[in-house]
């Protein structure tokens, strides 16, 4: 992880609360992204997270000269996920796909499948081998089809 000379960390991100599609997209990637429903992008410069600020609103560009922020266009998200991908430089190499919560932006990690028995549907535990869960939340992850439409959404944006 590189540190830019302002103290940002490269690719640590921090939404503004209009961008939640946006966050989550981000995180499926990979990427720390910080994002809170109730922030706006004045706030999240208030707050001074040293992380590049996502920011639909004109008057919030306006006022980061100094910082790093990204002024997002579009209204889709996968055209706002674009945008983000190519403000910031980023190439297939960089992303590591879900690695994180969507929910709460946590590192998530390999667990056992007899440690999730009574945590997921019996469907579930029957038809998958591979678990993970979230440290924080403690949300439980498995590669179901949901995952298979987002990795295809995932290689299609770096064609
Ligand atoms: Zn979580």
């Amino acid at each position: 992880m590189k540190t830019t000379m302002d103290g940002i960390q490269e690719y640590c991100f921090a939404a503004e609360k209009t961008l939640g599609k946006l966050a989550k997209w981000l995180r499926i990637l990979g990427f720390d992204t910080f994002y809170s429903p109730d922030l706006s992008g004045k706030q999240l410069i208030d707050a001074d997270l040293k992380r590049i600020l996502l920011t639909r609103t004109r008057k919030i560009r306006d006022l980061t000269v100094s910082k790093k922020c990204i002024f997002i266009v579009s209204n889709d998200p996968f055209e706002q996920l674009r945008e983000v991908i190519q403000a910031a430089g980023i190439i297939r190499r960089d992303i590591l796909p879900f690695s994180r919560c969507i929910r709460c932006n946590a590192l998530i990690r390999r667990v056992s499948k007899d440690f999730v028995r009574t945590m997921v549907p019996e469907y579930v535990w029957e038809s998958h081998d591979t678990f993970r869960m979230c440290a924080l939340c403690r949300r439980i992850y498995w590669s179901g089809s949901h995952t298979r439409r987002s990795r295809d959404i995932i290689e299609s944006l770096f064609v």
